[in-house]
């Protein structure tokens, strides 16, 4: 089925790494543009060199919580491409802590990374995207807003903010022609979970990394037993992005194994 991109210019934030990279291949495979955005300029070239395609791809960087350098990486890749459709927002970590152990200042950071580093974005691109006939936003989020872990504290209620505030754009927007919606990853074998395990086995740990992984999978529940992977996301995030999904706004989708009990 062609999914309609081709030749749209989506703007993908961590777009260096795990679920943003994948993302990115995949536009690029559907003949997409592609402004990939991320912090760090090397890893981020690195990342965009192994791809094909290269002529379809404006990189720049940028820190998704620092508004002007949004507003400038933005700017850039709709001159660059004449126009911007659609925004990823996905950069971003997770804070393995209890409410108890973490200071004031991580709870700050964190909700400025799950709320500004989305909403920078869209606001930046909004006048773009009304611009387009199929103005789309997909944001990045975690099952966590739904179904909150106390060992991920304020990471999990910084996630149902930003799920919140997606719903009410969605609303908010429609409008203007943008349909917003957020794909819920469980846990997704990336970076993050590739230096967790690095982690283990410097303090010690002697599971191999398939067996570490069944393990945190079974314990927390995961009907098929595994962690997901990158392109397992990027397809939920494509769909949602093509205007063949143009009757859905303001929803979102899980990507999680099955490890969704509650609505
Ligand atoms: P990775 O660590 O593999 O990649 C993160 C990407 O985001 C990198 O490109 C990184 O590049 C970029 N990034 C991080 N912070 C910023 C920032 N402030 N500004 C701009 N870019 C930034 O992560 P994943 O692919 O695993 O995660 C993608 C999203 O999914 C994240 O929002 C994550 O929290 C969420 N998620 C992941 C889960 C999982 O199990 N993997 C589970 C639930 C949610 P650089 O550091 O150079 O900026």
């Amino acid at each position: 089925m062609d999914l309609q991109l081709t030749d749209k210019a989506v703007l993908v934030t961590g777009a260096s790494s795990g679920v943003g990279l994948a993302v990115t291949r995949m536009l690029l495979a559907e003949g997409a543009r592609v402004i990939a955005v991320a912090r760090d300029p090397g890893r981020l070239d690195t990342a965009m060199a192994a791809l094909e395609d290269r002529d379809r791809i404006h990189a720049v960087t940028a820190d998704v919580t620092d508004r002007v350098a949004v507003e400038s990486a933005v700017a850039s890749g709709a001159e660059h491409f004449g126009a911007l459709d659609a925004v990823v927002c996905n950069a971003g970590r997770s804070l393995m802590a209890r409410i108890g152990d973490t200071s004031d200042e991580q709870i700050r950071e964190e909700l400025d990374l799950k709320v500004f580093g989305a909403w920078n974005v869209i606001r930046a691109a909004r006048p773009h995207l009304a611009a387009s006939p199929v103005g789309a936003v997909v944001n990045t989020n975690a099952i966590l807003a739904k179904q909150p872990e106390g060992r991920l504290a304020i990471t999990s209620a910084a996630r149902a903010a930003l799920l919140n505030l997606s719903r009410t754009l969605g609303e908010e927007l429609a409008p203007e022609g943008i349909r917003v919606n957020s794909v819920n990853l469980g846990l997704i074998d990336t970076g993050q979970w590739r230096r967790r395990f690095e982690t283990y086995r410097s303090e010690g740990g002697d599971l191999d990394y398939d067996a570490w992984s069944a393990e945190i999978a079974a314990d927390r529940g995961i009907s098929l037993g595994r962690f997901g992977n990158a392109d397992e996301v990027a397809f939920a995030i494509v769909s949602l992005l093509s205007p063949r999904a143009s009757y859905i706004t303001g929803a979102h989708v899980d990507v999680g194994g099955g490890v969704t009990r509650q609505p």
